[in-house]
């Protein structure tokens, strides 16, 4: 078949993120009985940044990049979140991503409000020199607004460690000083934390165990489908199947891939290592290779992981999803309408600010260890990451528990009440 058609589809022009994340809130805001006033502090984004960026290309040419930076709230804390590099990202995406920043803090309760940056570009069509001139000038173009106080990037679709470094090195030849507090997600050698390239999947893993125990069952044996193969998909793919789960399908640009019997999830990394992608996964019979890349979401499952973009599960396609208990690996991943319909089926959803917010954990973790410039064993960084996680998790399950609600509810009721009683406690400036 045409290899286009394996392709996950993007669903941009049907859902806006924004809308979703605000629909989220308005329902949570509702149990919460906020007043107008409160809503109108802590709702909306407080700094939308669009700017053009001309960068230099290898062969001479000056190419110019659309980049974004929202600010979404600094009540309790310097603005955190990841700086995305894809073709397609829109500002209204980054606006939803900003915003569930905020809540992803807040329902772990770090000490951090959220951000959110892109850039529109493709890695993979450029070289390494090009990628460093990119990430260099988005980061001297926004200088002023980014600070260890201020707003505090990190890696996110498309951006990696070696990004950091450079996003690391630029402000900090720029302030004359050694600050690698401005951004997380570094490599170790430049003050990076242990475990922070592995924790959004370890984050995935801690919530997904403490659902199978609240539903009375074990990691052991479970079936689970996982959308998505990069950072946050293969460590929780790798993590699960280390602790005896069945993973029967997997998926990436290039498709998705099932075997009933489970994946061999070492020969499914070492194939991404020496071919970037899972294409050809399925020969020798390591998996068979479905027709459509969608099909991964309806696959016979216990557990069913979105671990790649947005908008994932729609109305369109979630008819046919099966799992009981769905992760949300990705920010935004299940539409509004499609979240409603697995509710009614009874579905245990584990929402995504809640469910990926081991990433952002062990960020705050790094940023600890370099301002105390004490650099923690790995065993240190793990356990700080699985207490935050399991206390979050009861704290949301009881939560949905007392207000009858879902745990996505649930998650929003407890981070809507830290931020607003930030809000309250600082009043207002001027
Ligand atoms: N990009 C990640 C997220 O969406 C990590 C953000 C961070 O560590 O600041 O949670």
């Amino acid at each position: 078949m045409a290899s286009n058609a394996a392709k996950p589809k993007r669903l941009y022009q049907t859902i806006s993120s924004v809308e979703n994340a605000y629909q989220q809130f308005d329902r949570a805001a509702k149990f919460l009985d906020l007043t107008p006033n409160q809503i109108a502090v802590i709702k909306a984004p407080r700094r939308v940044v669009d700017l053009q960026l001309p960068v230099r290309m290898d062969n001479g040419d000056i190419r110019v990049f659309q980049g974004y930076l929202v600010q979404h709230n600094i009540g309790r804390g310097p603005a955190k979140g990841g700086i995305r590099f894809h073709p397609q990202v829109s500002l209204d995406e980054v606006k939803a991503l900003a915003f569930w920043m905020t809540y992803k803090c807040a329902v772990v309760n770090i000490p951090m409000g959220g951000a959110k940056g892109a850039v529109l570009c493709d890695p993979k069509q450029h070289t390494t020199g090009e990628i460093e001139r990119i990430s260099r000038r988005y980061f001297s173009d926004l200088i002023e607004l980014f600070g260890p106080d201020r707003n505090v990037p990190a890696p996110d679709v498309g951006t990696n460690p070696q990004i950091m470094a450079w996003f690391m090195d630029t402000y900090s030849m720029h302030k004359r000083d050694f600050l690698p507090a401005v951004v997380t997600g570094k490599p170790l050698e430049v003050g990076g934390s242990k475990a922070r390239l592995q924790s959004t999947g370890a984050g995935v893993v801690h919530c997904v165990r403490s659902a199978l125990q609240h539903l009375g069952t074990n990691v052991n044996g479970c079936r689970v489908a996982i959308q998505g193969f990069g950072n946050v998909g293969s460590n929780v793919a790798k993590l699960l199947w280390d602790q005896g789960a069945k993973i029967v399908a997997v998926s990436d640009i290039s498709g998705a891939y099932s075997n009933k019997k489970g994946i061999d999830i070492s020969a499914a990394l070492e194939h991404v290592q020496r071919h970037r992608d899972l294409s050809g996964f399925e020969q020798g019979g390591a998996a068979d290779k479905l027709e459509d890349a969608e099909q991964l979401l309806h696959v016979d499952t216990d557990i069913l992981i979105p671990a790649a973009l947005e908008n994932a599960i729609t109305a369109q396609n979630v008819s046919g999803v099966k799992a009981r208990i769905i992760a949300e690996g990705a920010n935004g991943p299940i539409t509004p309408d499609a979240d409603q319909v697995l509710q009614e089926k009874g579905a245990f959803i584990i929402p995504d600010i809640l469910c990926n917010a081991g990433g952002v954990t062990v960020s705050y973790l790094e940023w600890v260890q370099n301002r105390m410039g004490y650099y923690w064993q790995l065993e240190r960084v793990q356990a700080e990451l699985s207490t935050i996680m399991h206390a979050a998790f009861k704290s949301v399950l009881e939560t949905a528990e007392r207000h009858d609600c879902s745990l996505r509810m649930a998650a929003y009721i407890c981070a809507i009440r830290r931020v607003t009683q930030a809000a309250e406690l600082r009043g207002l400036y001027a």
